[in-house]
């Protein structure tokens, strides 16, 4: 008896999904010492409220029952802090989930939606999986978004900004999301991974527009890329439908406790942010002086060119190195590399690799 897979099992599958490529993450070495600035993860350990909290949620009979399919003491923090009733807050398993659950909710086969590009290449994979199309409007030159995102469409359903948008850490001004939302005939969704690092966000336009959704994540401002959570900011009545698309029990016990302590602890949240926005300026400036082409950053990492292109190579040398950064390529725009802002001792070693490996 074989267990290997002939080739025609691939036929049994979907054909949406057989013909597609699949999401590729950036590495994740699970051996050797690295340093790594590729994933956009904190370099700084979470709040100590975190352990605690988790420590407390693992005690007595609590993992024995199932979690709270509403988180709702999170919701209640996260609402007080936003302003807000907690029924406009939906969690979620990381903001990647909630990505799934707004493009589930939205989107359907054989419909659209449109997306900036170079962006987070996770939003076509997703409109892919549901059979949907997925419409790239590229990015002006200095990274705007002109009329033609909003243009009408037949079958357009929902639109995603990356705003902080990845690869570039560039943000659109808040007023011209609220115009691009005045004029698409579908939903927009703002995926605010990096809000916290910025210096302005969308939520406060989610309260004036409908049609308006803010997601944040607690992966990388909050340090906890390994936890999974994440929450939405809807008008209750969206809420409402979303909560239909999600998995009951998407949040653990665990997480929810976690991020619940998390968001309290303000201090840490203020310190850690300062630290990162110091380190990004130190960085945008050594990349400046070794002739790198830095775009000036509102998020946790920076994204750079170098005139003579040379990127991959770069990319390569570094990893020799043992330093992991993001090689990224954009069909028909062009290529970069985007360094996670570290520790400052982190920052200094790349940048000396950087002079090591020189023109
Ligand atoms: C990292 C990232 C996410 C995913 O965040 P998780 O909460 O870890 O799922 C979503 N959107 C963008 C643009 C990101 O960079």
């Amino acid at each position: 008896m074989s267990t290997a897979c002939a080739p025609t099992d691939r036929r049994l599958v979907r054909p949406e999904i057989a013909s597609l490529a699949g999401y590729t993450p950036g590495e994740q070495p699970q051996e050797g010492v690295w340093i790594k600035l590729n994933t956009n993860e904190n370099p700084y350990p979470p709040s100590p409220a975190v352990a605690a909290a988790v420590a407390a949620a693992a005690t007595g009979r609590t993992l024995a029952r199932y979690p709270d399919p509403l988180a709702t003491a999170f919701r209640r923090r996260v609402a007080d802090r936003l302003g807000l009733d907690p029924d406009w807050i939906v969690c979620g398993n990381g903001s990647d989930d909630l990505l799934t659950i707004l493009v589930r909710t939205f989107v359907g086969a054989g419909e659209c939606m449109r997306v900036p590009t170079p962006s987070y290449v996770l939003y076509r994979t997703l409109a892919g999986i549901q059979g949907a199309a997925c419409e790239e409007v590229p990015f002006t030159r200095d990274w705007a978004l002109d009329d033609s995102f909003a243009a009408p469409r037949d079958g357009l359903r929902l639109a995603i900004v990356a705003n902080p948008n990845s690869p570039s850490g560039t943000l659109v001004p808040p007023a011209r999301i609220a115009e691009l939302a005045d004029r698409l005939p579908c939903a927009l969704v703002v995926d605010e991974a990096y809000g916290d690092f910025a210096d302005a966000d969308c939520l406060d336009l989610v309260r004036r527009h409908e049609r308006v959704i803010v997601t944040r994540s607690f992966s990388k401002s909050y340090a906890l890329a390994g936890l999974r959570f994440g929450y939405a900011v809807a008008s209750p009545t969206i809420v409402e439908e979303l909560r239909k698309v999600k998995d009951s029990y998407n949040c653990d016990t665990l997480s929810i406790a976690a991020a619940t302590a998390a968001i309290d602890d303000v201090d840490w949240l203020t310190t850690t942010r300062s630290r990162i926005l110091a380190t990004r300026a130190r960085l945008t400036a050594g990349l400046r002086s070794l002739g790198y082409q830095p775009v000036e950053s509102q998020a946790n990492f920076v994204w750079c060119t170098r005139p003579d292109g040379r990127h991959r190579e770069v990319y390569e040398a570094l990893k020799e190195r043992r330093i992991l950064i993001r090689y990224m390529t954009f069909p028909g725009w062009g290529d970069g590399i985007r360094i996670t802002v570290g520790t400052d001792d982190e920052i200094d070693a790349l940048l000396s690799a950087l002079r090591d490996i020189g023109a």
